[in-house]
């Protein structure tokens, strides 16, 4: 499997400032061998995924509705991500659950939507530091992924990608090292395995995010069972993006 980099741009870049990235960014990694995703805000769908092509970077968004139209307002579906573009979403990221009391319910409807859709879904699991204080790593990512994951089906499984984002790690600078990140991945591998078999366990990426940087990509990408990672912070500069994309082998 090829490695993967995931940029996940939250609240920041206007459909301008989205296109200037790409310009100086696609310059930056002319030999990059990881596939390259970028969740950006919805407004600036339609002008990355126009400087996205003919670059093989995948784009993509941080959020969507379970329905596909209706009296949700403020709210976006996936057939409207489809239309301009985005080929894959985020859901269940850490700041959807403790912000906007996202629960495992709502984003497993999200989730099965997403694939009904052909949009593959970037699905995040993470402990708080609490629950790793209080021991709770391993339960808490096991409940996360079979609630978020129920009913999912195998063929639907191949279009799945996981972020094993821990909150404690997450816009703070404390990454987790490699080894309490390789440990984590390798519960959701089990995890993943007791549902779908482990061919198919194989074959899902799982990503690490949480203050992923320069300094520290090198050290986790070569674990066993980490397929790539989920940056927020540090992929909004296109140059320290690019060098972590340029770090991947
Ligand atoms: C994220 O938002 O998914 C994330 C990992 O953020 P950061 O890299 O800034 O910790």
């Amino acid at each position: 499997m090829r490695k993967i980099a995931a940029g996940n741009w939250k609240m920041h870049k206007t459909a301008q400032e989205a296109k200037a990235f790409f310009e100086l960014f696609a310059s930056l990694v002319p030999q990059a061998k990881s596939e390259i995703l970028f969740a950006v805000p919805f407004t600036a769908l339609p002008s990355a995924v126009e400087a996205a092509q003919g670059k093989n970077f995948l784009i993509g968004a941080q959020n969507m509705h379970d329905e596909v139209k209706g009296a949700f307002t403020g709210e976006i579906s996936a057939p409207m991500l489809k239309s301009v573009g985005a080929s894959f979403v985020i859901l269940g990221h850490s700041e959807r659950r403790h912000l906007f009391l996202e629960n495992n319910a709502f984003i497993c409807r999200k989730l099965r939507r997403a694939c009904e859709e052909n949009l593959r879904p970037i699905l995040c699991v993470g402990e708080t530091q609490a629950d790793r204080e209080e021991g709770k790593t391993t339960a808490v990512l096991q409940t996360q992924l079979s609630e978020c994951l129920e009913g999912l089906s195998f063929e639907n499984a191949q279009k799945l990608m996981i972020a094993y984002e821990p909150v404690w790690a997450i816009g703070t600078g404390k990454s987790a090292t490699p080894e309490i990140a390789e440990q984590a991945h390798l519960i959701c591998r089990t995890a993943l395995a007791e549902k779908w078999g482990k061919e198919a366990a194989k074959k899902i990426p799982l990503l690490y995010g949480g203050s992923v940087t320069e300094e520290t990509i090198e050290a986790l990408i070569v674990r066993p069972n980490i397929d790539g990672v989920l940056v927020g912070g540090a992929s909004l500069d296109a140059q320290k993006f690019a060098n972590i994309v340029n770090r991947i082998n």
